[in-house]
């Protein structure tokens, strides 16, 4: 008897080295182990569609038949904790945005970063995300909170500078503390499947170049990978210019930066040079569309990056400058902006933004295991119900992926690791609806304490 469990029927967009599309095509795990052990065309031969557990050869059947099946989205960049902002520093450029988004979680405590984390979390499962890469006040509790969601996790712990504290009511931790904690926590979780750690020096305007040289070399000594924000925003390019006299990736390199693991979140106005300095080193760019429209940052060369190479993923930054989570809207967004921007419609393909939120984001955020349906992979599949209007006719599933999913709408099962976390479009491994009355909490009363300080 087999365990297995053979989700039949559905077209299954593997994202695999061929990039298989099968129109009615399987997908098998086993969740003893939480790994994919077939992924094609629907194999012949016994099962038992009752559920249960069958007496055939193959495992028990469950009938995917209208579904689009796919490997869990992989959203490359966001802060998650931040979802008690969503909407509330609007039509801002990005210098503002960071001044009001910052007077706001100085009042957050660490119980109100937790709920928002989990907030975050629902949302991202609920429209497919399995795997994300964060920047925020990560700590254990935190970490804790994405194992018990069943999602994988590069967290990066945020360093805003040696002596900033960065928001004083949730973490007292200065920037040394915070380089400390990064490591304690690499150590604790070394190995897991789920929780994974990087430093977090927040950007080259906020830590210096001592700071950085520091973290180059604990990266060296430990073998951890590095997230950074580079080159978001034209101001921050001249600032930059200004403050070092090379551009932020470059400056970035010579402190030794790239000498190890990098995720540069955004790079949206990178020279030639620098563009050939990201494709010759172990670095991926995290591309965030919508955070960058929203905040009229720029438009990353994303046609450049592919020519030279240089490895991408796709974020939706925090919702304080999206507003949501949901890695299908940024999919559209991202080839849209391009097409727009460059007057072409092949400028890029819908395949080269799939790409960079499955196996390119997996690879991207340093779970190179996830992001593709094939056997020995981990179990992390998505099933969007394509039986409604968005998907109908269904002449092509990457296209539909691409242009009409609606993560919110759409995404009816999601299972990390072959464990079964959204059944029918609900969350199974948190409560959503006490989630979201912790954050109203927070929201309502971070905003009290505001208006009370104007007064
Ligand atoms: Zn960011």
């Amino acid at each position: 008897m087999s365990s297995e469990i053979r989700l039949t029927g559905g077209a299954v967009v593997t994202q695999d080295a061929a990039r298989r599309v099968i129109e009615c095509g399987e997908v098998a795990f086993d969740p003893a182990t939480g790994k994919i052990t077939y992924a094609g065309e629907v194999r012949g031969g016994e099962g038992d569609s009752s559920g249960a557990a069958g007496s055939g050869r193959l495992g028990a059947v469950t009938d995917v038949t209208g579904c689009v099946v796919m490997p869990g989205l992989v959203n490359a960049h966001t802060h998650s904790g931040m979802t008690p902002l969503r909407g509330y520093a609007e039509d801002m450029n990005l210098q503002d945005w960071l001044a009001k988004v910052r007077a706001f979680e100085v009042r957050l405590t660490a119980e109100d970063l937790r709920a928002g984390l989990e907030l975050a979390l629902v949302e991202m499962l609920k429209t497919g995300t399995t795997t994300f890469a964060d920047m925020f006040l990560w700590d254990r509790r935190m970490l804790e909170s994405v194992v018990t969601s069943g999602m994988r996790v590069l967290a990066a712990p945020a360093i805003f500078g040696y002596d900033a504290v960065g928001y004083p009511a949730a973490s007292p931790s200065d920037g040394r503390a915070v380089l400390d904690l990064t490591e304690r926590l690499a150590a604790e979780f070394a190995g897991d499947g789920q929780i994974r750690l990087a430093f977090g020096p927040h950007a080259p305007y906020t830590c210096t170049p001592e700071l950085l040289a520091d973290v180059a070399a604990r990266a060296g000594r430990l073998g951890l990978p590095i997230q950074i924000h580079l080159s978001e925003s034209a101001p921050e390019v001249d600032s930059c210019l200004r403050d070092y006299g090379r551009t932020p990736v470059a400056h970035a390199a010579a402190c030794g930066i790239f000498d190890h693991p990098v995720l540069v979140a955004h790079c949206a106005h990178p020279t030639d040079a620098e563009i050939e300095l990201l494709a010759g080193a172990d670095a991926a760019v995290a591309h965030n569309p919508v955070s960058n429209l929203k905040l009229g940052a720029g438009v990353a060369p994303v046609r450049r990056f592919l020519d030279a190479g240089v490895r991408l993923g796709l974020g939706t930054d925090s919702v304080a400058s999206n507003n949501n989570l949901d890695l299908f809207e940024e999919i559209k967004a991202g080839i849209l902006m391009q097409r727009g921007v460059h007057r072409s419609p092949d400028i890029v393909r819908s395949g080269d933004f799939l790409d960079m939120a499955t196996c390119g984001g997996a690879a991207a955020v340093r779970f190179p295991e996830v992001g593709v349906l094939e056997a020995g992979r981990p179990a992390d599949i998505v099933i969007l119900d394509a039986t409604g209007t968005r998907a109908t006719p269904l002449y092509d599933a990457t296209s539909y992926l691409a242009f009409a999913a609606s993560g919110s709408a759409d995404v009816r099962d999601v299972y990390v690791g072959g464990r079964h976390v959204v059944a029918g479009s609900r969350v199974t491994s948190l409560d959503e609806a006490a989630v979201r009355e912790r954050v109203a909490h927070t929201a309502a009363r971070v905003r009290r304490e505001l208006a009370a300080t104007a007064t």
